[in-house]
């Protein structure tokens, strides 16, 4: 049903899922770039392709809506909401015989500004294991929010500017959301900006929110991406205290080298993972972007689960009931 070509393909459709270089027909679960190209023809919710064209222009996009069966290249094709930003998707493959789940990122609990996860039962799931190491569990989502308003609202009250470094598509509308439901200004380096009008144009509530030009204004929060040019304008913000939004529970605020690191997070968390793997119920697992030893864990619980990449091993790869090519 599927085979590896340096990434996931499925092979009667001969479309290409989450492919960073360009393909004939790319699915495209959700626009983080390292989830994206400017493919011939991409599928993807059409969320996802707002987002596509805002970050890499207009381009030839078959749209899929949610839980909406598309008959193409020989398979039904459905998508169903990933939790993991606006448009997100899992790509469920049926060829008549057999059934695949490609979960992309995801995250199972909820989020303010995507739809909530949905895992259908499937023969196949190809799961995306980031945090699949038992050190990796989040914190309940409402302990870290309170942790954030806390902080903010004790910079603010010191007289001092917080800058939040959160991604630009994501998370950085997470926050906004969750700081103008409690009330606080928020303003955004133009790259968040941009990419919040598109969250709004889609029907995301985020509250009150403008572009950044020059200094903030007092007792208002920025939000910037957390890659070097953004921080590089953060000289001009005076009393600045920094936070980082990150999903890695562990890392500590000196490690990511600013004042406080929020853990909030929009993947699944190991207990999550270990969750999604029971719920779809399938014949065999393959992981990705995740350690190998959580391909361990799920063994010893008794599952069937391999890495999907080249390391894959042939032998158990052909018992299998998959065709997987190892290049
Ligand atoms: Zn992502």
């Amino acid at each position: 049903m599927f085979h590896f070509d340096r990434g996931l393909k499925l092979t009667r459709a001969d479309l290409a899922v989450d492919y960073r270089r360009r393909q004939p027909r790319g699915f495209i679960s959700h626009a983080h770039r390292d989830h994206m190209a400017r493919h011939e023809l991409a599928l993807c919710t059409p969320h996802t392709a707002r987002l596509y064209h805002a970050r890499m222009g207009q381009r030839p996009v078959l749209e899929m809506p949610y839980r909406e069966t598309l008959d193409w290249g020989g398979l039904k094709l459905t998508t169903y909401p990933a939790g993991h930003c606006l448009g997100s998707a899992m790509l469920f493959a049926d060829d008549g015989e057999q059934t695949l789940l490609y979960t992309g990122d995801f995250k199972l609990a909820e989020s303010a500004t995507a739809e909530r996860a949905e895992l259908p039962t499937a023969d196949i799931l190809v799961i995306e294991s980031t945090y699949g190491a038992p050190a990796h569990r989040h914190v309940p989502r409402g302990q870290a929010i309170d942790q954030l308003l806390t902080l903010v609202e004790a910079t603010l009250r010191d007289g001092k500017t917080p800058v939040v470094q959160a991604y630009a598509l994501g998370k950085a509308q997470e926050v906004t959301a969750i700081l103008t439901a409690a009330g606080h200004s928020v303003m955004q380096h133009r790259e968040v900006y941009e990419i919040s009008l598109v969250y709004r144009a889609c029907g995301v509530e985020l509250g009150a929110f403008e572009l950044l030009r020059g200094k903030p204004r007092d007792g208002c929060t920025v939000i910037v991406p957390p890659h070097r040019h953004a921080r590089a304008d953060l000289g001009r913000i005076r009393a600045a205290v920094t936070f980082a939004v990150t999903g890695w529970a562990t890392s500590s605020s000196r490690r990511l080298g600013v004042d406080h690191a929020i853990p909030l997070s929009d993947h699944a968390d190991y207990d999550d993972l270990l969750a999604a793997v029971a719920q779809v119920n399938a014949r065999v697992v393959y992981c990705t972007h995740g350690p190998e030893s959580f391909v361990d864990c799920l063994r010893a619980e008794g599952y069937r689960a391999y890495p999907l990449d080249t390391k894959c091993p042939t032998a158990e790869a052909s018992r299998s009931p998959v065709q997987l090519r190892i290049f």
